[in-house]
């Protein structure tokens, strides 16, 4: 346990989850408790999402646990950037309570511990291209709801699919946290901020900036009135085959909150897109009312 004091807020780190759950223990029972999971590398995106619980809930706490069981390579588990010193500075400076950094020991009682499955949102897309991704990602999020027992938890629509599998996850299983979806922090060029963005090479970056140009090229589109989504998503495609770097891995138009792909976009929906540039793997949504 450490401890840092940052004006009326003392923000205190826990590796140990008996010691986290004495602490949550004493919290007044209709005191409310924002909850951000995240895997540390903290950016603006997850300081927008601190920020927001701070603002709305009596105590904030933010986990930083790199997730074994959602990486598909040991590789890519290995290479994940670890932060962990400057990510309680930051969350010190933005008044969190108290950080949880649990052992993997501590967490899960075996090494493979049994994994839940997640509801059909899961399928397609990130699903598909990253078998196994999001049962360990409701695996471990149902295991930190346990422990932290939030109010509501702080969720960044970047990961537009996952916020669908999670709200999936916490309606069966956990009813009453409220699971609050955060708009997506972006650079001034509108890639989507992200811990991989810090991975991608000069000439990487400036291809990626063409993701969130494609995405709003689309929806300019639409809002010029096609309503078609081929022909929407035909627009951002167009731009990707601008730059033979990228590697398009989906592009689609799902309905309002969910997986469904529609035919005829509406103002709810969401054009959702995953690229791989120069072997750095990214993804980033836009909602068509929103962008
Ligand atoms: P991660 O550390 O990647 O697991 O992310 C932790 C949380 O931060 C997740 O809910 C993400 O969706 C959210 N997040 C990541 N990037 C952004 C962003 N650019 N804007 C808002 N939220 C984000």
């Amino acid at each position: 346990m450490y401890e840092m004091g940052r004006g009326q807020t003392m923000t205190t780190l826990f590796t140990d989850i008996q010691q986290f759950t004495t602490w949550r223990n004493e919290i007044p029972k209709h005191d409310t408790v924002g909850f951000v999971p995240t895997m540390g590398a903290l950016h603006g995106g997850h300081i927008s999402l601190m920020q927001r619980a701070r603002s709305e809930c009596d105590h904030v706490v933010v986990s930083i646990y790199v997730n074994a069981l959602q990486f598909n390579s040991l590789n890519d588990f290995s290479k994940y950037p670890r932060t962990e010193s400057v990510d309680f500075e930051l969350c010190a400076q933005v008044g969190v309570d108290s950080v949880l950094v649990p052992l993997q020991s501590d967490m899960f009682i075996s090494d493979s511990p049994n994994l839940l499955s997640p509801s059909k949102e899961a399928e397609a897309f990130e699903g598909t291209d990253r078998p196994g991704h999001f049962s360990g990602v409701v695996t471990v999020v149902d295991r930190l709801f346990a422990v932290v027992q939030p109010t509501a938890a702080y969720f960044g629509l970047k990961d537009y699919q996952q916020v669908a599998v999670i709200r999936n996850m916490a309606t069966t299983l956990h009813p009453r946290i409220d699971i609050r979806p955060c708009d997506t922090m972006r650079e001034t060029d509108g890639l989507a901020m992200s811990s991989r963005n810090r991975f991608l090479t000069e000439t990487a970056r400036a291809s990626a900036g063409l993701i969130p140009l494609a995405l709003s090229t689309a929806i300019a589109h639409w809002r010029n009135g096609c309503r078609d989504a081929s022909e929407v998503t035909a627009i951002a495609r167009s731009i990707f085959d601008r730059d033979a770097s990228i590697e398009l891995q989906y592009l689609s138009i799902v309905k309002d909150g969910t997986m469904d792909q529609v035919e005829a976009v509406s103002e709810r929906d969401s054009i959702i897109a995953a690229v791989v540039i120069d072997g750095i793997r990214l993804i980033d949504n836009m909602q068509f009312s929103n962008a």
